[in-house]
């Protein structure tokens, strides 16, 4: 597998997460508009706790794709400067199984899971 392939993966990983951004601009904006509609007295409106409940639920799967397209983003840059698939911790390669799965990988699964703590 050559750097043109995890390319590819890197591409398709992001427009994945793009459509997947889109949905939930889609989704918050309908959210919106409930949360509009509704009485602006939330505690006691069923409705309007479950739509509490939903906004933030949505704010968390947001916030995971961001961070996510900006490690697809910083491995795209790694691609360029001919860093990518090593591990930006002990500079060792990554393994490509790894890769395959996630090809926005900065750090081999040690340093990971180090990084994680
Ligand atoms: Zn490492």
């Amino acid at each position: 597998m050559d750097s043109d392939e995890f390319r590819a993966l890197l591409v398709a990983r992001r427009e994945e997460f793009v459509a997947a951004a889109g949905a939930h601009d889609a989704t918050e904006r309908e959210l919106a508009s409930a949360r509009g509609d509704s009485t602006a007295d939330d505690e006691h409106d069923p409705e309007g706790v479950t739509i509490s409940a939903e906004w933030s639920q949505l704010a968390g799967l947001r916030e995971a794709e961001r961070r996510e397209l900006e490690e697809i983003d910083a491995a795209f840059a790694r691609l360029e400067a001919g860093t990518w698939g090593t591990c930006v911790d002990c500079g060792r390669r990554i393994p490509v199984g790894r890769l395959r799965v996630r090809p926005e990988a900065a750090r081999c699964v040690e340093d990971a899971a180090r990084a994680e703590r």
